[in-house]
């Protein structure tokens, strides 16, 4: 599609004419939707894409092992973190890599170290609240437990209870004639769960189900990584059924599109001839700044890039041009505009759900997006057949940042933040278009083959 057929950004939906030319569509969505429902953890999303990329011919490489430099497609999977890349036939030890970035941790209630708690002849569970959610999201829900067990061998499980465990009950309007003047929740005391009934509470109560949850003998259970989530499942909205809503959309939505296009890159006939090495790096605790070993702001993304240029035969130089040639798209989620609350948005950029994707910009470097990373992701979207739209914030709104600049700044490498308009971000349960995830995973498809 010609860029003089494009829809100026940000100010149509996509035609149905160019929809016909598109790599992905409505069941890309389908997907998503099935992607978010068997997520609810960040070990629970990695997992998920590693199944899709086995799918498509990944195979898992191990850290603590020594690699070789075969080509293919590749995966390393640390806790809630994985980074996926395709070493093409006619790729050299300074090929440069193209990387699709995003995070698998959402903002929700996460279980203590001795969750077990009660009062007034309720079972309750101790929960401290991860990165910044809005809180009144999780009021009144039916709520699900999953997370990471780990074992006493020094092995890892999976758990999921995905059906009504637990509920963070509101206090009646009655007892506070005042709540809808502006509703205060103190983290500590009004966010704990109730699970149940009963004044004997012990200590190893929750653990103990949880064991029998995962067919586990009592004790075998030495650390634990759970968190609460919404057991209602992703749906299509609307009259039309042109939006989704759900949960973990932020950032979820990006994993799935980054999967779904590395591994479309990846099995494409002249996969051999791609100029670059496509990879997706989706990196835990971006919604708390990204300080960890899974984390952007570790090395992880780095060590796994050089040890793949290493295991080619490269040298110090190999690695310096190919990370000198390299660009990341950085992709998460950004506000659409919101027809109740448009004054909060810059009056001149009102992205619009199945718009395109957005490209994100701050002068200030709360986004990595400059002018020359613009003109890379037109390009991919001109060549995807895909609209996109520009996000910048209101002057008088603090910006939000995502892993974009961290990425460029810790390995140096050209980075481009982009991604997909929702409203309610950081809900338990959020909105985006019908459309909008296909529509990035073609612009990411676009992108990831050069
Ligand atoms: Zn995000």
């Amino acid at each position: 599609m010609s860029t003089s057929a494009r829809p100026a950004p940000g100010t149509a939906p996509v035609s149905s004419a160019s929809r016909a030319s598109l790599r992905f569509g409505r069941g890309l969505t389908d997907d998503l939707m099935a992607f978010l429902a068997a997520s609810p953890s960040p070990y629970h999303a990695v997992a998920n894409a590693a199944e899709r990329l086995e799918k498509a011919g990944f195979r898992q490489v191990e850290e603590t092992e020594a690699w070789d430099g075969t080509t293919g497609g590749k995966y390393v999977l640390r806790g809630g973190a994985i980074v996926a890349w395709y070493v093409p036939e006619g790729a050299g030890p300074h090929t440069p890599f193209r990387i699709v970035g995003a995070h698998t941790d959402s903002p929700n209630l996460r279980v203590k170290p001795r969750p077990d708690t009660g009062a007034h002849g309720w079972r309750q569970v101790a929960v401290e609240v991860y990165g910044g959610p809005l809180l009144n999201s999780w009021l009144d829900r039916d709520l699900g437990l999953a997370g990471r067990l780990s074992l006493r061998d020094g092995t890892t499980r999976l758990v999921n209870v995905d059906r009504p465990l637990l509920r963070v009950p509101q206090l009646a309007i009655h007892l506070d004639r005042s709540v809808n003047d502006g509703l205060k929740l103190d983290k500590q005391r009004h966010l704990q769960p109730i699970w149940g009934l009963g004044d004997d509470v012990r200590d190893g109560d929750l653990i103990g189900f949880l064991e029998e949850e995962a067919g586990l003998a009592r004790g075998e259970v030495t650390g634990w990584d759970l968190m609460v989530h919404s057991v209602e499942p992703p749906a299509y909205l609307g009259r039309d059924k042109d939006l989704v809503a759900g949960p973990r959309m932020d950032n979820l939505l990006s994993v799935h599109a980054g999967t779904a296009a590395l591994a479309a890159v990846a099995g494409a006939e002249d996969a051999a001839a791609l100029p670059y090495i496509p990879v997706l790096a989706a990196f835990d605790h971006e919604e708390n700044g990204s300080q960890s070993d899974t984390g952007a702001d570790g090395p992880l993304l780095g060590s796994v890039l050089e040890r793949s240029v290493y295991a080619r035969g490269g040298s110090y130089e190999d690695r310096a041009r190919a990370f000198a040639g390299t660009v990341c798209l950085s992709s998460d989620t950004g506000h659409a505009v919101h027809p109740n609350y448009a004054e909060r948005h810059d009056p001149t950029h009102h992205p619009r759900v199945n718009g395109g994707p957005i490209l994100k910009v701050n002068v200030n470097n709360r986004y990595a997006t400059d002018g020359s990373g613009r003109a890379i992701f037109a390009a991919a979207c001109d060549k995807a057949g895909v609209p996109f739209q520009s996000f910048v914030s209101n002057n008088a709104m603090p910006c939000g940042t995502t892993i974009g600049p961290i990425t460029a700044a810790r390995h140096g490498i050209r980075t481009v933040d982009i991604g997909v308009a929702i409203l309610s971000m950081h809900s338990a349960r959020e909105l985006c278009g019908a459309d909008d995830p296909f529509l990035l995973a073609s612009a990411l498809t676009a992108f990831l083959e050069g």
